[in-house]
């Protein structure tokens, strides 16, 4: 038999939370967010599913552009990250990408680039996030140069904000845009998950949410069912052993922790080696036959323990759910990344190739 271990995804999920972006923003278009191989969750699959829903792709990897364009997707795809190379910007030319232009390099190599379709490009302003992006004393000359140029079709103006989920918000970023690109008849994009969801005012022509789609929280406070998200990744194991522990005995590598009291553990086939964080301590919250409990000692390679106290007839065998739902329970992959210091993105990027995939609800 194979291991116990596998993900499931739920592309009704998926399609259900695309509808509560469309939702909330009001007419704007919407960027589906896919980078990362749809933050773990399959590009093609995920892809597939938005087709018919989204208006575009947003990654930043180019092979998995050409990936959508051969599965047939027409939308607009940008390429967040813009062009690495000269080779890229064929491509974009070939697949009709629209790159992130952020710097004067791009500008000139895409300027000298005498491509043989014109190509529609964003235009990225850096308003305090402090990566990638003009400051906003070069857009001008960088608009100039790229508005005459017979390579560039269609400009969008974008930025990215670094505190959207944060105390300090979005508001100094929206005010630096607004007054840089003021006067400029272009479309613009600043909204990621966080601000989509708690700051309207910076909706724009375009939203790029990312996490939101995949049915998690972008917010520490504000669980994802607040929004009427759903989990789309499930990650699902069984017990394969149980065992009962005395006074004194220790539980895993490091015998991090110690029974205070006789009692009964059960073990997982799961562990870092297949996405789990291995930084989640004891205590992280974990679903043993449809009950809540908590995992116990050091997360191995390939199993975790688990405290039986609150499932006391659970055998080998016992249905484990790691984060998701399993139909009636949810167990937001949210709250085990807190546990492990951590984000719910990290936790869906992490899930591991040997773990088998099943879809649902597609
Ligand atoms: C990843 C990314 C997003 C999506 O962010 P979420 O927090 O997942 O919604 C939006 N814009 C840019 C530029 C990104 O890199």
């Amino acid at each position: 038999m194979p291991r116990p271990i596998y993900a499931t995804l739920d592309l009704s999920a998926l399609a259900h939370n695309h509808k509560r972006v469309r939702a909330r923003v009001d007419g704007a278009k919407i960027w589906s967010v896919v980078k990362a191989n749809a933050y773990g969750h399959g590009l093609q699959r995920v892809a597939e599913t938005l087709a018919s829903l989204t208006d575009g792709f947003a990654l930043v990897e180019f092979d998995g552009a050409a990936g959508l364009r051969a599965a047939g997707i027409k939308q607009p795809i940008m390429m967040l990250e813009g062009c690495y190379d000269n080779s890229d910007l064929q491509r974009c030319a070939e697949l009709k990408l629209t790159p992130v232009v952020h710097s004067m390099a791009q500008v000139r190599a895409l300027v000298a680039s005498k491509l043989a379709n014109p190509i529609d490009v964003a235009v990225k302003l850096n308003t305090g996030m402090n990566r990638l992006g003009f400051d906003p004393s070069e857009l001008a000359s960088a608009l100039r140069l790229l508005k005459r140029n017979a390579s560039v079709a269609g400009i969008t103006l974008m930025t990215h904000f670094a505190d959207a989920d944060g105390e300090s918000g979005i508001a100094s970023q929206l005010t630096c845009f607004r007054k840089t690109t003021q006067g400029l008849d272009l479309p613009v994009s600043m909204a990621n998950s966080a601000a989509i969801l708690r700051f309207p005012e910076s909706h724009g022509d375009w939203v790029r949410p990312g996490i939101m789609l995949y049915g998690s929280s972008p917010f520490p406070g504000a669980t994802a069912e607040s929004f009427g998200l759903k989990p789309v990744m499930s990650l699902h194991s069984k017990l394969i052993a149980t065992r009962n522990l005395k006074p004194g005995d220790t539980v895993g590598y490091g015998c991090t922790f110690t029974a205070a009291k006789s009692m009964r553990i059960g073990v997982v086939a799961c562990g870092y080696a297949d996405g789990y964080p291995r930084h989640a301590p004891t205590g992280t919250p974990i679903v043993v036959n449809g009950v809540r409990t908590r995992t116990l000692g050091r997360v191995s390679m390939d199993k975790i323990c688990v405290d039986l106290e609150p499932v006391p007839r659970a055998e080998a065998g016992a249905p484990v759910l790691l984060w998701g739902t399993d139909g009636k329970m949810v167990l937001s992959a949210d709250e085990v990344a807190a546990a492990a210091g951590t984000i719910s993105y990290e936790l869906f990027c992490a899930l591991a190739k040997r773990v088998p995939i099943e879809e649902i609800g597609g």
